[in-house]
């Protein structure tokens, strides 16, 4: 059983070419098979099935005469897309008396009782086997993590100078690094257009008008039982969360340490869960591949690597120009001497794809080749671990736009992607990256919460689990930089010398030292 000693990430890859391989196979099953089509609802006068009047349909560059027929009936027109994959959108070009042509855009739908759809039939079992169990540990997770989080930072003991400056860091990179997602989904636009052929459409959207009050007002519970027993109500509980957990550290007597016991080792049993289920993944991906490339053909992953490159660019700007200027011009520290030294803990990250697996060797890592300050590693490299992901944050962001432009284009309702819209999907990624468990695809999970807040269909993100894996690994790298470039400049900012790669204090000799007591 040696396969079973492969690294996560090769086994992913595996899985994500067998998935392939399956889907082809079952695309074969019955790829000559006739392919009933539905007419796409159209809004206003166009509707399809009502032919009065149509002359003709157009697909490329071929014509239909339909006469006074019904076009859901015409034998002809279903064998004109017989051979067109299931899942994806025509556009035909509808002729009708006294009336400019128009588009009408045709979903191509696979018959239930096609032998290709018995064949996905289980694949989309287990894939939506697994999707529920992901979800069922959206709320606990956050809850206990949130908490707990909340619990050990706002202990007045740590919480001091060294502090302030951890968390204003962290708060300021994340939002950084989701700036820099923002600016590179919208110059791009990876998601207009895109084909993805997701079938659900988009929900009741209360967001479209909503302003800074709304959103605000929104994040609000009125009843924290009624928001605990939703997925779309999760920036409520954190917001219950972070106050619940605030109020524990003001306890007097043994009631906050029970608390903060009982929330801690629920974080911990949530965690052990979470990598349970998590451990399944690839079994998870050769279904959802399987089931994507049966059901529509391989299409779909053009529109998904460009997007993947999207984040990777992304990631990029962050990894390599955002937090370096921060290392060299706010820690008066060499950058690429920081990053040489750190090495250990970056590969770590990028091969667990997971910052908190990685964190002893961050710790070790920052501690003696850095020669970091070891009180404020102590403090804000454990911290770091959870609640600083500016990977995370940055593709929890443009996870959500590429999907919500992609909804902006399809279907009789589509998504209005408002300025409103962007500033809250700012914000919930932020808080999503704080509430996300340091473990692999953690921030997917979290995505999950976002987009059922703006009331877009979660099918889309089962869609980027698929290629989750490979994106997850840049991201952990980058959520473990962004920890240790915190520790370089707090430390510096505390007044340590002999950092690896500090500039300016030579003449101190390598004193790998540690900052004079916190708190001034
Ligand atoms: N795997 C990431 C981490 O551990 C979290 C995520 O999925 O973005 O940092």
């Amino acid at each position: 059983m040696k396969i079973l000693k492969l690294s996560k990430h090769w086994l992913v890859l595996i899985a994500l070419v067998v998935g392939v391989g399956v889907g082809l196979l079952i695309q074969q099953t019955d790829a000559q098979a006739r392919i009933p089509v539905k007419m796409a609802e159209v809004s206003g006068t166009a509707q399809v099935q009502d032919t009065g009047g149509v002359k003709g349909v157009q697909i490329g560059d071929k014509v239909l005469q339909l006469g006074g027929k019904d076009v859901g009936d015409f034998t002809a027109w279903e064998s004109l897309l017989a051979g067109q994959s299931p899942g994806g959108t025509l556009n035909l070009t509808l002729q009708r008396e006294g009336v400019d042509d128009f588009s009408v855009p045709v979903k191509v739908e696979m018959s239930p009782d096609s032998t290709r759809a018995r064949w996905i039939a289980p694949f989309d079992f287990i894939a939506s086997l697994f999707m529920k169990l992901l979800k069922m540990l959206i709320v606990p997770l956050i809850l206990t993590s949130i908490i707990s989080g909340v619990v050990s930072v706002g202990d007045p003991s740590a919480l001091g100078r060294i502090g302030l400056k951890t968390m204003a860091y962290y708060f300021m990179t994340s939002l950084l690094a989701i700036v820099v997602g923002l600016a590179v989904v919208n110059v791009f636009h990876p998601g207009i257009g895109a084909e993805l052929n997701l079938t659900s459409s988009v929900g009741e959207k209360d967001f479209g008008h909503a302003d800074a009050s709304d959103i605000v007002l929104d994040m609000v519970p009125e009843n924290i039982f009624g928001s605990l027993s939703s997925n779309s109500t999760i920036l409520q509980v954190i917001f219950f969360s972070i106050l619940f957990g605030f109020f524990i550290t003001k306890l007097s007597g043994p009631g906050g340490g029970l608390l903060k016991q009982l929330f801690e080792s629920g974080f911990e049993v949530m965690m052990k869960m979470a990598e349970f289920i998590l451990k399944f993944i690839p079994i998870a991906v050769v279904a959802l591949i399987a089931r994507v490339v049966g059901k529509t053909g391989m299409d779909v992953f053009e529109d998904l690597l460009v997007f993947m490159g999207c984040v990777a660019l992304a990631i990029a700007i962050h990894f390599c120009i955002t937090l370096p200027l921060i290392l060299r011009f706010v820690g008066r520290i060499n950058p690429l001497s920081w990053a040489k030294a750190m090495w250990p803990a970056i590969i770590t990250a990028f091969s667990t794809s997971s910052s908190s697996a990685t964190l002893p060797v961050t710790m070790r890592t920052v501690k003696e080749s850095g020669r970091a300050s070891d009180t404020v590693s102590s403090f804000s490299l454990p911290l770091g671990a959870t609640v600083n992901m500016d990977g995370t944050a940055l593709y929890e962001c443009m996870g959500v736009i590429f999907l919500a432009q992609y909804y902006s284009g399809v279907g009789p309702n589509p998504f209005e992607l408002t300025l409103g819209i962007q500033t809250y999907v700012v914000l919930t990624a932020l808080l999503a990256s704080v509430g996300a468990a340091g473990i692999p695809s953690a921030g997917l999970v979290m995505m999950i919460t976002i987009l059922q807040a703006l009331k877009l269909p979660t099918e889309a993100a089962f869609l980027l689990l698929a290629v989750d894996r490979p994106l997850d690994m840049l991201r952990t790298a980058t959520n473990v930089w962004s920890d240790t470039t915190c520790a370089a400049v707090v430390s510096r900012s505390e007044g340590a010398t002999g950092l690896a790669g500090a500039l300016g204090d030579e003449r101190d000799g390598e004193k790998g030292g540690d900052a004079p007591p916190p708190g001034g």
